[in-house]
């Protein structure tokens, strides 16, 4: 049942922190850790301070007490054997209580009073107390009681008054314990105003750095809800190096490079639609002739009919390259790989090209090294890279030229190269070729059949095999492309790996590399 509550309560608390915000429980923790620590320090060093003076006029008192007890040795003896009156002992011992500001008495050795500077005490009565008895005994020891005389606390010292190894007789000092206890009040007062002003501080400082916190958080969440909405360009100040300065400048940069991203999006959709435009209204053109012209020649008919085709041609090209783009711009996080050697799918591809070559006239070249290291992906992706890059080798090179496959291996790499002795692309151009939609001569691309998305695509498989791809080119002479891929190692390949398809997906050709 207790326990229960005891739940509850807890469930309560704990909702209550959550609700807080990150400012306040910042606030409230060290509010907490600093009232903790500044007043058990303070406690703790004023307790000490309270001792030490304590000990100090202690041992003040006794000093006192010795000195006296020394400087009234002959005038005791010449008290005792009646040279000197007591009178002028005591007029002595005034003398001393009030250089001192304390109660003088003086016993004998019998522990009764003689005399005292303090009319109160009455002369010729024992006063076996603490301090005299350790005094007569030779040793230290200090009382703190209530007096007996005044009712008042005081704090009791005493001294032997000695005549060779003779006690003659005893001194016996006081003062009240309040005098002591003011001293010690002051200090606590300064003590407590010390760490009043600790905490004092401690709120401001705290205060301080909770809004330092704060007040970035809640920019930064303003901004990504600003953004949330549709405000792209919002960005935040980054007004510190610390890590909520940090945080404003991984913000920004993903800001900025959502914002590319999206742009980079418009500006793809804007040149799809585009491409799509220009075959559908040739195609929309045809067809309006054809049924408005029932009787049109038919040569022409047939002409028409056969740019329709092709049109539509072109439509079915350019949405399946889209549709490749789609789907190698949707990257799984592990995407299925396997072992892939690849002389077999150079092979493939350069035999593939062969037939378009020789109508072309173009010298078709192999270049490939009996051994090649395999490498770790897709074999179809890999196979499109080198189909695009051949292809547009063989567009871009005229009659007579020639076109080279090659391959060899670099340390931990294979590079696969694509050369033609074609028109080459001009410096300016070089940079952007692997932009979607891009084409050097756009009239001339489309009317070959091209798109501006082969490069593109290239591009994209390579990196999804962490490779790169690079392009050397002179106009007038030819253009390198180099596909750099990683060799397959066993021990850094996480993805799962599948039969190889050329194999007929006997998994024995799922080779480790040579050392
Ligand atoms: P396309 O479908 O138009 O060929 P790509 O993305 O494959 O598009 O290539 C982009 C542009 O790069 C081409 O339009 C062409 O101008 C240029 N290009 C690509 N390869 C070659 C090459 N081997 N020689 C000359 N120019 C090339």
């Amino acid at each position: 049942m207790k326990s229960n509550r005891l739940r509850t309560w807890g469930a309560g608390v704990t909702a209550l922190w959550r609700d807080r915000s990150l400012a306040t429980r910042f606030l409230i923790v060290y509010l907490l850790l600093s009232v903790v620590t500044v007043v058990t320090l303070t406690w703790r060093s004023a307790a000490q301070v309270s001792r030490a003076l304590e000990e100090e006029f202690e041992h003040e008192l006794e000093l006192q007490a010795f000195i006296i007890a020394s400087a009234l040795r002959s005038d005791m003896e010449d008290m005792m054997e009646e040279r000197r009156s007591p009178a002028d002992v005591l007029a002595l011992l005034k003398q001393f209580a009030r250089d001192t500001d304390s109660r003088i008495t003086l016993l004998d050795r019998g522990l009764e009073v003689v005399f005292s500077t303090d009319p109160v005490v009455p002369p010729h009565k024992e006063h076996r107390h603490p301090e005299v008895v350790a005094a007569l005994e030779g040793r230290e020891q200090h009382d703190i009681r209530l007096d007996e005389w005044t009712d008042e606390k005081r704090l009791f010292v005493a001294a032997p008054v000695r005549e060779e190894q003779h006690i003659i007789g005893l001194v016996q000092l006081s003062i009240p314990w309040s005098r002591v206890q003011a001293q010690i009040v002051r200090q606590w007062t300064t003590f407590v105003l010390t760490g009043f002003l600790a905490i004092i501080a401690n709120v401001i400082v705290s205060l301080w750095l909770a809004y330092g916190v704060a007040h970035p958080l809640r920019q930064l969440t303003a901004a990504a809800r600003r953004i949330a909405a549709g405000h792209l360009d919002q960005r935040i100040p980054v007004t510190s190096r610390d890590e909520v300065g940090t945080l404003a400048a991984a913000f920004n940069e993903m800001a900025e490079q959502l914002q590319e991203m999206i742009h980079k999006q418009h500006l793809f959709i804007a040149n799809a639609s585009h491409e799509l435009r220009s075959p559908l209204t040739s195609i929309t053109l045809r067809a309006e002739a054809l049924l408005e012209n029932p009787g049109m020649p038919p040569e022409m008919h047939r002409r028409f009919l056969q740019e329709v085709n092709r049109e539509a041609d072109r439509l079915r090209r350019l949405a399946e390259r889209l549709l490749d783009l789609s789907r190698l711009q949707v990257r799984p996080e592990s995407p299925v790989f396997q072992v892939v050697h690849l002389p077999p799918i150079l092979d493939d591809a350069l035999e593939m090209m062969i037939p378009r070559a020789t109508r072309a006239g173009v010298q078709i070249q192999r270049a490939i090294p009996s051994h090649l290291p395999p490498v770790h992906g897709s074999p179809d992706d890999l196979s499109e890279v080198v189909v695009n890059l051949l292809d547009n080798a063989l567009k871009h090179t005229p009659a007579g030229g020639k076109v080279t496959l090659g391959a060899q291996t670099r340390n931990d790499h294979v590079v696969i190269t694509v050369s033609d002795t074609g028109e080459g692309i001009p410096a300016a151009d070089l940079a952007h070729i692997f932009e979607p939609f891009y084409r050097v001569d756009k009239a001339r691309s489309r009317r070959a059949g091209g798109s501006g998305l082969g490069l593109t695509i290239v591009k994209e498989i390579v990196e999804a095999h962490e490779g790169t791809v690079d392009v050397t080119s002179q106009v007038g002479v030819g253009t390198t492309f180099y596909v750099t891929l990683p060799r397959y190692r066993a021990d850094t390949a996480t993805a799962p790996v599948s039969p190889s398809q050329d194999d007929g997906g006997n998994p024995d050709a799922v080779q480790r590399p040579e050392p």
